[in-house]
């Protein structure tokens, strides 16, 4: 599933030792592997063979610009969610043709930003904002594609912070809705309303939803064309699980051959937007036990990463798999899941140096013994990890660093104290 993985007991970035490169960029470090990105990539792109499709991964998962750059190399469009993700995207030398840009809340700005680039489509989420795309292409000459992204209203079964396909969510508009629109907006020639999209939501961990969702929007689809709209092409959005546990995740083939045999033949292009199961499982966060200590009946290990640099357990009560960089044979483990079935491990709470008691990334959780210095690995770190970070308790944030092969590079520095106040120098309030 990834290109990390233990080698006479020291965990290895494909053919890098991790600790090789703590010890050159220090920690906390994001390490990303260029081959697992490329690898998940491919699969979906194999997996969708069949039929006319556009691969558009989802940069809020992970949008440093020189992963984004090789993704576009590797023919990936990107779905983007904010004018920043779009500047991103075209300083990675993304093709914006493949660019599809959703968000309840785009701005004027945004808007014309993505205008002048010609991006691919607009995932339109309210009628509000459809009136408001159609004034601005009109004020700057351009015309553009438009997606109506509608609530299928299907239970991804996800956590509640994560689910976005059904009723009650400020994205998209219901289903049923979608007629009026299109009589609305379906013929206006500034802006093509010609393709449906839906998002369930993120880290599904079965394709049932997908498979709902389809028969919901096909039917929809068949009714528009019936009505006299042209339809071309549907957007299923994202969310497709992602190993956080060792083949936990159905893999691309299994969500492509349930999702395939409804649009095969119908003249419908798809549009796929996957996030975190290209990004997840392509890093880890590496980080460095500070202290050891005791706390009534726990045991806790206090590490030099934070909430701050990885927020996804104790905002999603997301689970990652924790393990020291460097074990003894018997601690090697040949499966990543919430329990190990090893000998001799101990039970601790992983957390961080942050002043919050939201500040962990395990509890209760069964680890080989470690002691001050160690290196632990925080796995299947690549999504909504750095993205998410910020520097509360005026943390720097961290470096990442890319793995291809044999080699190593820093994709980004680590902030220093001066990135943390830059800003705020010279705008002294006069008193
Ligand atoms: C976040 C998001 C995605 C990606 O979701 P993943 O769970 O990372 O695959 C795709 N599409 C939209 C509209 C999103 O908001």
């Amino acid at each position: 599933m990834d290109h990390f993985n233990y080698k006479n007991g020291r965990l290895f970035a494909e053919k890098v030792d991790v600790a090789d490169i703590a010890g050159r960029v220090g920690t906390p470090v994001y390490i990303y592997s260029k081959a697992t990105f490329g690898d998940h990539l491919q699969k979906v792109q194999a997996a969708y063979a069949d039929v006319e499709h556009l691969i558009c991964y989802s940069i809020k998962a992970c949008g440093n610009i020189n992963i984004l750059k090789f993704l576009a190399e590797a023919g990936s469009g990107f779905d983007i969610v904010s004018g920043g993700e779009l500047y991103r995207a075209q300083l990675a030398g993304a093709d914006c043709s493949k660019i599809v840009y959703a968000g309840a809340g785009k701005t004027d700005a945004e808007i014309i930003e993505a205008l002048n680039a010609e991006i691919g489509y607009f995932n339109i989420e309210s009628e509000a904002e459809f009136e408001n795309l159609i004034k601005l292409a009109k004020k700057t000459g351009h015309k553009t594609k438009a997606a109506l992204r509608v609530n299928p209203d299907v239970d991804a079964k996800t956590h509640r912070y994560t689910t976005t396909g059904q009723k009650e969510t400020k994205f998209g508009v219901d289903i049923e809705r979608a007629h009026d629109i299109f009589s609305k907006y379906g013929k206006n020639d500034s802006v093509r309303l010609c393709a449906i999209h839906v998002h369930l939501g993120s880290a599904g961990k079965t394709v049932a939803p997908y498979v709902e969702a389809m028969q919901k929007t096909l039917v929809l689809i068949e009714q528009l064309r019936g009505d006299g709209f042209s339809i071309e092409s549907l957007n299923i959005g994202g969310g497709y699980g992602a190993d956080y546990e060792t083949d936990t995740a159905p893999a691309a083939a299994d969500y492509a051959s349930a999702i395939i045999p409804f649009v095969k033949g119908k003249n419908l292009k798809l549009i796929l937007e996957p996030g975190a199961s290209i990004a997840a499982n392509s890093a880890i966060l590496l980080t460095k036990v500070l202290y050891l200590k005791t706390g009534g009946e726990k045991e806790f290990v206090i590490v030099d990463a934070g909430m701050n640099d990885l927020i996804r357990p104790p905002l999603y009560d997301a689970f990652h798999f924790i393990w020291p960089a460097k074990v003894g044979k018997q601690f090697v483990p040949n499966k990543r899941t919430k329990q190990p079935q090893i000998d001799g491990l101990q039970i601790v709470d992983v957390v961080g140096p942050v002043c919050e008691a939201a500040d962990f990334f395990a509890r209760e959780r069964a680890i080989p013994p470690v002691a001050r210095g160690d290196l632990i690995a925080i796995f299947t770190a690549g999504a909504y990890g750095f993205t998410m970070s910020s520097n509360y308790n005026a943390r720097p944030m961290a470096a990442e660093v890319l793995v291809d092969g044999d080699k190593f590079t820093i994709i980004r520095k680590r902030q220093t104290y001066e990135d943390l106040v830059g800003l705020e120098r010279g705008l002294d309030i006069q008193q």
